[in-house]
């Protein structure tokens, strides 16, 4: 597992043994038909969400376990960049969206709301305005600087063609992190921090993200990158240097604080090509070698921008500086789609069985399979096993159901626990329980034991 020893997790992992009987799974035995993409038929089939209207899902529990251990990660990165979490509201008044300019201009994805007193209220896209007042409330002086604030909070946007699950989702999870500095320097510095933070985490969840040269849209400014994986069933055109896939990622002592060191990783992951279509260039894109070139379809997981004083000037947000003068501050703003995130996971990880989830977000890190409940041996040895691993801190989920081993293989293979073990009368007749990688589906027969040991 890629616990990270050197940061304590924000909220302290508490490990589980669930019992299958009692497990709330509902996993479906058809493919429902309006789901068009892999991903989404296995989140519905495997139990992970429900759909309530278009476009807005309930998250079921073993979803949420997911959704749960993306954002636990993206939180350890995040704090390990500088930034703090707070919370923001859903419901935004739309007086604020009306000092950027932004009530009109952000169109119909926006729901507008009226409360009892007639007064016009939105349910947030985002949160740039928002914070911007948060700011203008508190910050002072420099001192007071830097400042990254972020928030994980759903977001609702009206798309015209909500699809593909929780993947373009209308009510979805973002994580959204806004930064303010004194000057535009210092801003890059930011930029820098959570553009190194946004290597990490997505590294960390098992993906392979590369920053694009992206378009900055409603969000206005001039420098943008967009962490985008590449899949067949993405929604964006991206053309991109084939050695971006094996760069080394950022180490996880990386000095933060240390300006140069961030830009050399910046100056590094923007040394090669990598655009989207809206940014292409086909002539330099063609100047790389044809072997090296890579023209595909990408998921867009995160999004950061650096867009100076575009709130911070509507909103008179300006604060002393060393030289006793005011500055009007210097602002980006960093976005990840959790819940997107989820489904994006699926897409680089299944095959025609089920999920073969990364071990860093798995539900369940094992699937402890008991062959024929009632029988006391195999009882005995499951329990064993359940009780060994979940000392050593692994989640558990214990299929004890009543149900024949075809069922039992068949969950356990859609759900996707990196591991399974199976435990039935005809393997501890001779003393050995049987330990599968669903990755791979490599078995091994080994003692309870030695089978405990195995798993990591
Ligand atoms: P898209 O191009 O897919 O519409 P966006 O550019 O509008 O996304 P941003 O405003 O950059 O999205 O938001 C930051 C992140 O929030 C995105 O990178 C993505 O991971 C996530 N996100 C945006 N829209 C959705 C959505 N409809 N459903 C799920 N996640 C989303
Ligand atoms: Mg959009
Ligand atoms: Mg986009
Ligand atoms: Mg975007």
């Amino acid at each position: 597992m890629q616990i990270d020893s050197t940061l304590t997790p924000f909220v302290p992992p508490v490990r589980t043994a669930m019992r299958l009987s009692r497990y709330f799974l509902p996993n479906l035995r058809e493919t429902p038909k309006e789901a068009e993409i892999a991903s989404h038929r296995l989140m519905l089939r495997a139990g992970l969400i429900r759909q309530q209207s278009a476009g807005i899902y309930s998250w079921l529990p073993l979803g949420l376990r997911v959704l749960n251990k993306i954002t636990a990660i993206i939180r350890e990165e995040q704090v390990r960049a500088g930034a703090q979490e707070i919370l923001m509201p859903t419901i935004q008044p739309a007086d604020l969206w009306r000092e950027s300019g932004r009530y009109d201009a952000y169109g119909k994805e926006m729901l507008r709301i009226r409360d009892r007193h007639d007064r016009e209220m939105l349910y947030g896209p985002t949160n740039e305005e928002m914070v911007t007042d948060i700011a203008r409330a508190y910050v002072r002086s420099y001192k007071d600087l830097p400042l990254n604030l972020y928030h994980i909070q759903w977001k609702f946007r009206d798309e015209i063609r909500p699809r593909f699950g929780t993947m373009r989702s209308r009510e979805f999870l973002m994580k959204d992190a806004y930064s303010f500095d004194i000057d535009a320097e210092e801003a890059r510095h930011s930029y820098n921090r959570m553009f190194t933070a946004y290597l990490r985490t997505f590294s960390r969840l098992g993906l392979k993200a590369i920053p694009m040269q992206a378009d900055t849209g409603p969000i206005g400014g001039d420098l943008s990158h967009e962490f985008i994986i590449l899949a067949s069933t993405g929604e964006s055109e991206v053309f991109c240097h084939q050695d971006f896939l094996d760069f080394p990622i950022p180490a996880a002592d990386t000095d933060f604080e240390d300006k140069e060191a961030l830009q050399a990783i910046f100056d590094r992951w923007t040394s090669l090509y990598a655009a989207t279509s809206e940014k292409h260039d086909p002539a330099t894109f063609e100047a790389i070698a044809p072997a090296k070139q890579v023209s595909a379809r990408g998921i867009e997981v995160g999004h950061i921008f650096y867009f100076g004083t575009k709130y911070s000037e509507p909103f008179g947000l300006s604060v002393a500086g060393s030289d006793g003068r005011d500055h009007l501050l210097h602002m980006g703003s960093y976005g990840i789609g959790p819940s997107r995130l989820v489904a994006a996971l699926i897409e680089a990880n299944h095959d025609e069985a089920g999920i073969i989830w990364p071990d860093p977000v798995a539900p369940f890190h094992v699937s402890l399979l008991n062959l024929k409940v009632g029988d006391e041996a195999t009882d005995v040895a499951a329990r064993r096993i359940e009780t060994a691993l979940t000392a050593r801190g692994f989640d558990v989920l214990y299929d004890d159901r009543d149900e024949r081993p075809g069922a039992k293989f068949a969950t356990a293979d859609l759900i996707g626990s990196p591991w399974q073990v199976l435990v039935g009368p005809k393997s501890l007749a001779e003393g050995k329980v049987e330990v599968k990688r669903r990755a791979t589906g490599e078995r091994e027969l080994l003692s309870v034991e030695d089978a405990v040991e195995r798993i990591a």
